[in-house]
């Protein structure tokens, strides 16, 4: 075609084809990857090829790893395979948030993956739309024995001294914790480990009543809060255990958006 059939009344019209796809975002969590769980770690690198690298942006709320003992365990062999699937994303920003299990993700591995860690939570302007995003534990108020746990492994002291130990004693430590806390999950009410609305209510008002987008539950859904006569959406991210749906968002609007 010739540019002069393109130009219409001054505006260059073109052709279907090269109109480019308008900008958008998405958000993950919870994919819990580890080298034992080959079936997450084939869809993220399913993921990363296909729909990632086509966001302007990538938004990783925490549980990336099923574990993290400290960025001094970046080489390993899986560790640098995750993180080269991140260093592919040439044209994608990249955002990691630490979850519960890799709160340990360090300068160093953000470094590595060109990423951009992020603090939690963090409010972000989505296209106009104020965003908080969280990985959501923080939230999850009615468990008072984990919320204890949580602020223990929050405090700098105890991380400090945490990574003093030897990598193989934190794998350890960790290993045995997680042993632990699946048994207690067997007996532990679902209902507590699921968010407080109290809890979302305070956050929301907090930062004035955004959108929130967050993890953790493994309940993925679309909620909304009425706080103070503002009407608040609260999106849940899924795990990536079987159905596996990530979060879409363009100047359009947000949605799920389900990936194979
Ligand atoms: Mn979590």
């Amino acid at each position: 075609m010739r540019i002069e059939d393109r130009v219409k009344g001054g505006a260059v019209v073109l052709p279907q084809s090269s109109i480019p796809d308008p900008q958008f975002s998405l958000f993950i969590s919870d994919l819990h990857l580890s080298a034992d769980h080959p079936h997450s770690t084939a869809a993220f690198d399913d993921f990363i090829a296909t729909a990632a690298c086509q966001a302007e942006a990538l938004y990783v709320l925490g549980d990336l790893f099923e574990y993290w003992a400290g960025d001094d365990d970046l080489h390993a062999p899986f560790h640098q395979h995750v993180i080269d699937a991140f260093r592919s994303l040439r044209d994608t920003r990249v955002y990691l948030m630490h979850g519960n299990r890799d709160l340990l993700m360090g300068e160093e591995l953000a470094h590595a993956c060109n990423a951009t860690l992020l603090a939690d939570p963090t409010l972000i302007d989505l296209y106009g739309t104020p965003t908080l995003i969280s990985h959501g534990d923080a939230l999850c108020t009615d468990d008072i024995e984990y919320q204890k746990f949580r602020t223990l492994v929050h405090s700098v002291d105890f991380k400090a001294d945490f990574l003093a130990k030897s990598l193989a004693e934190r794998k350890a430590y960790i290993e045995q914790l997680r042993r632990h806390s699946e048994t207690e999950k067997k007996s532990k009410n679902m209902s507590i480990m699921d968010v407080n609305n109290e809890a979302v209510a305070g956050l929301l008002r907090a930062f004035d009543y955004p959108r929130m987008i967050h993890g953790h539950t493994h309940r993925p859904a679309r909620h909304e809060h009425l706080i103070d006569g503002h009407l608040c959406e609260r999106w849940v991210l899924s795990d990536w255990d079987s159905q596996i749906a990530v979060l879409r968002c363009d100047n359009s609007g947000i949605r799920f958006q389900s990936i194979s």
